[in-house]
């Protein structure tokens, strides 16, 4: 399997930004989100982060951007400019809208926004999820004693992110990990963990030449991937984001051969 699809430059800058996230998380006041557990949402698919409560500190804000500005530019100078012009525009007002609109997905707002200050399409949407994050962590931290199964086609139960990644654990166990905001909850092993179907004529396992363990499950009935790490052996667990990371050959495999890690599964809202 070639691991060379995805640069070294790209995996060196997501190495970075997750770091600086772990640090700003640590920047935090604990009691800037405030989860409400619905049980009933949950069941209906409503990730925890849709109902939480967030204070947001507009300097810590302006303060990440200029962190994640100097981080980038390191990678590509010509993006500094683009971040002043962020900065200067960016109030309270801007910032939890910026914050509203990355967790709802809202990929529109963003291009449009980027269209109206002259700026590189993807720079706003990418720094308005960059920043989210260490919020969604702190908001999964703090229920995840709560979190123990999803609802299969709602995403991560406190994120919404789509599934893509599980580890086993004990007797190979699987239990589902989210990248994004580092919840984790169980699945059955044989299950789709898009759809449900537990069929074994259609749920399969891509085996990864030279990879022991690594597995990518597949389901036909909703075309949906999940990958599946077998992280027992190691002696320090990786954060799911570097795992995640680590493991990106693994997407484009699964994406070639023609399966996604949302799956098609009827989104219920
Ligand atoms: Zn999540
Ligand atoms: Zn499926």
């Amino acid at each position: 399997m070639k691991k060379s699809v995805v640069s070294k430059e790209y995996q060196k800058l997501q190495k970075d930004i997750i770091q600086l996230q772990e640090q700003w998380k640590t920047s935090l006041d604990p009691d800037c989100v405030r989860p409400k557990i619905d049980k009933a949402a949950m069941e209906a698919g409503v990730p925890v982060t849709a109902l939480a409560a967030i204070d947001f500190d507009i300097s810590l804000f302006l303060q990440w951007i200029e962190d994640i500005g100097g981080l980038l530019s390191k990678y590509q100078p010509e993006i500094e400019s683009s971040m002043q012009t962020i900065k200067s525009l960016m109030d309270e007002e801007t910032a939890k809208r910026w914050i509203d609109e990355a967790f709802a997905f809202n990929y529109i707002y963003f291009a449009s926004f980027a269209e109206e200050n002259e700026l590189d399409g993807w720079i706003p949407q990418f720094v308005a999820e960059t920043v989210l994050r260490p919020y969604l962590q702190l908001t999964a931290a703090k229920v995840q004693d709560e979190i123990h199964h999803g609802v299969h086609g709602a995403g991560c139960p406190v994120c919404g992110e789509p599934v893509r990644l599980a580890q086993l654990e004990g007797e190979g166990k699987k239990v589902l990990h989210c990248p994004r905001c580092s919840a984790h909850w169980n699945d059955r092993r044989v299950a789709c963990s898009h759809c449900g179907n537990n069929d074994h004529e259609t749920v399969k396992i891509l085996t990864i030449e030279g990879e022991s363990a690594a597995q990518i499950q597949i389901c036909e009935e909703c075309k949906g991937y999940t990958k599946v790490i077998d992280t027992r052996q190691y002696i320090v667990k990786p954060t799911p984001a570097m795992l995640d990371l680590n493991t990106i050959h693994l997407d484009f495999v699964a994406q070639e051969h023609g399966y996604k890690s949302a799956g098609e599964t009827k989104q219920t809202n």
